[in-house]
């Protein structure tokens, strides 16, 4: 433990200027978390604004700027966290991309972009956190975003659902070689929710959200109760998950 209050937790959440990200950081805030509300430079005043209505709800809060996909960016990231809220209990790699797609029309470029930021984006923010964690000597809480595209490949999201699988194997795998520090691993596996993610397919939002069973879309705050539950003591003995939330699309 360093010299900071043991009982104030801070929470870091990578694309939280919108959607989802957004709906996390404000419910870890009501959680009684302090938060660093991550985004991309362009993106910028939107985490700002995140950052207000958090303290708003009484908490502390920073803005910070990285592209996850960038190491450096990544490590300058939770460095600012830690030198501006004290320390690190739960890192949420949020941040990540979609696009509709043909697989034979697919470039490299547009793969490539898709696994730079949904995986390895989630790679150097979990590895960045766990040295930040294993130098605190407490353990602490590893969550992504996967998708239920993690579990099944949706037919119009090739490279999407290649690196939702990616993420899967990783958050395995982090579980694997980080529990004897006291840090879990997990991942929520949303379905169709309602976020800025589908500005540029709303027939596709359309379409895929009349399949759900539970009868509407998803919305960031049905999502953040999951993360909630992750960031919270009562998860601690689950580490490895990608679990499924989608409204009764997929089955384990
Ligand atoms: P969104 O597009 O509304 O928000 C994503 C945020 O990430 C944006 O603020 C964006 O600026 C930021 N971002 C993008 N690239 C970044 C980078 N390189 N570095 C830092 N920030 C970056 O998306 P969303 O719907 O809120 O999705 C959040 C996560 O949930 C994504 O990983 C997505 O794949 C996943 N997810 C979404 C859905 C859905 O239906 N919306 C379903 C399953 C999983």
């Amino acid at each position: 433990m360093n010299q900071h209050s043991p009982t104030q937790r801070v929470a870091l959440v990578t694309g939280a200027g919108q959607g989802i990200g957004r709906g996390i950081a404000l419910r870890l805030a009501v959680d009684g978390f302090d938060v660093a509300v991550n985004d991309i430079h362009r993106s910028n005043d939107k985490a700002e604004a995140v950052a207000d209505e958090i303290r708003g709800l009484g908490r502390r809060a920073i803005a910070v700027t990285a592209d996850v996909s960038n190491p450096d960016d990544v490590a300058t990231m939770v460095a600012t966290t830690v030198s501006a809220l004290g320390r690190l209990d739960v890192a949420v790699a949020n941040a990540g991309i979609a696009q509709a797609q043909a697989l034979l029309e697919t470039t490299a470029d547009e793969w490539d972009l898709m696994f730079a930021i949904n995986v390895r984006g989630v790679f150097l923010t979990w590895q960045a956190a766990a040295r930040q964690f294993i130098s605190q000597r407490g353990g602490g809480k590893l969550i992504a975003a996967g998708s239920n595209a993690s579990h099944r490949a949706a037919s119009f999201l090739p490279a999407y659902s290649a690196s939702k699988f990616a993420v899967r194997g990783l958050t395995q795998v982090a579980a694997m070689q980080w529990a004897e520090y006291g840090i879990t691993a997990n991942a929520y596996a949303p379905g169709v929710v309602n976020t800025p993610l589908w500005a540029g397919d709303p027939e596709g939002f359309a379409r895929e959200a009349a399949k759900i069973p539970l009868g509407r879309a998803q919305e960031p705050e049905d999502v953040a109760a999951l993360v909630s539950y992750f960031a919270s003591p009562d998860s601690n003995y689950m580490t490895g998950q990608t679990v499924i939330m989608d409204g009764g699309l997929n089955y384990n």
